[in-house]
């Protein structure tokens, strides 16, 4: 390895994933780390190209006009051996081989575990946070989170045209995993009638009376919007078709969320991202995640990011009924 301080080789890399706001991070950490006089090296496929030795040298000009493409450029993948030792040894051998000094991992906790082991194993990492679902904690925000958002909410205000039309209630599934940001922040940003995460569960009883009281107050729509891996919707909306007097339909917005070009927001927290992980690099600092709290650039150990609990919306999800 070079002596810290000097120019260093760099290694850039997207995984598990894809989030809208990836191009954009990668295109900082090329350009930020150029510009500090390091190399910059693309890894593709993620964890996977490290493995295999996929790396690529990166220049000004790789970068250039990726910052209104979504996906990711270094493509991405899932590779479950990487909890392997004998794995990831095999990644190091070949971030050694190239000389490369430090990994930059831009993913979500997955990638973020993954990070951890290559810190454990001496390695030196940084860790950006990119993926829809906001789900990490450490930072206000993750990247492509406000991209997937705006996605959700056009997509339910179409719903809703539908729904009045036909006064139907509609029944609209996000993604997320575990985590009920996006559920939220669409609800309430679209109005939605009910929201259903994993910290509000679904409790179908209370939710057809509400129905019914709603249609019977002449509403002509109603709006339910449902974390993925709750149940299944395609049978909730049976159910409720036939017991609450609301026709209902199931959407599954899927990977559209996943796709699209980034937002301006998403995109100035990549651009601060990615120049802030060269900062950290040029500091001798590794071994962390950066994140975004109350407007300022932040670092933390992955080992602490990966224990702690990710912030609650509770405060939002009660808005949502104040201000129905
Ligand atoms: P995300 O980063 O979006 O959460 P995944 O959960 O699929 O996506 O994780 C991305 C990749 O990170 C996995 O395919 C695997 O290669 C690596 N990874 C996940 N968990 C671990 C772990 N405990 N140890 C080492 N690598 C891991």
């Amino acid at each position: 390895m070079a002596i810290w301080g000097g120019i260093l080789k760099i290694a850039v890399l997207t995984s598990g994933g894809d989030a809208p706001g990836m191009n954009p991070a990668i295109r900082a950490v090329v350009r930020a780390g150029l510009n500090s006089g390091h190399e910059v090296y693309g890894v593709m496929d993620g964890y996977q190209g490290l493995v295999n030795g996929n790396f690529e040298k990166m220049t000004r000009k790789s970068v250039s006009e990726i910052l209104q493409k979504g996906g990711t450029i270094l493509g991405t993948a899932r590779l479950p051996e990487f909890k392997e030792l004998s794995v990831r040894e095999q990644a190091v051998s070949n971030m050694k081989k190239l000389g490369i000094d430090c990994l930059v991992a831009i993913g979500g906790d997955g990638t973020y575990r993954g990070a951890q082991a290559l810190t454990e194993m001496g390695f030196p990492v940084i860790g950006i946070p990119g993926t829809i679902d906001n789900d990490l904690a450490g930072t206000d925000y993750t990247i492509g989170f406000h991209t997937a958002l705006n996605t959700i909410v056009d997509a339910i205000d179409k719903l809703r045209d539908t729904a009045s039309s036909h006064q139907r209630c509609s029944l609209v599934e996000t993604m997320g995993r575990d985590c009920g940001d996006l559920a939220v922040m669409a609800g309430l940003s679209c109005g939605a009638e009910f929201i259903i995460t994993k910290d509000h569960p679904l409790d179908k009883p209370t939710l057809i009376e509400k129905l019914k009281v709603h249609k019977s107050e002449g509403r002509r729509n109603a709006i339910i919007v449902i974390t993925e891996n709750i149940t299944n919707v395609h049978d909730l909306a049976e159910e409720i078709t036939e017991k609450s007097g609301f026709a209902c339909r199931a959407t599954v917005l899927g990977y559209v969320q996943r796709g699209g070009s980034p937002t301006a927001q998403d995109r100035i927290l990549a651009g601060r991202m990615g120049a802030y992980a060269i900062d950290l690099i040029n500091r001798g600092i590794t071994g962390v995640a950066i994140g975004e709290m109350n407007s300022k650039m932040i670092y933390l150990p992955f080992k602490e990011v990966l224990s702690m609990n990710n912030e609650s919306t509770e405060e939002l999800y009660q808005l949502v009924s104040k201000l129905q």
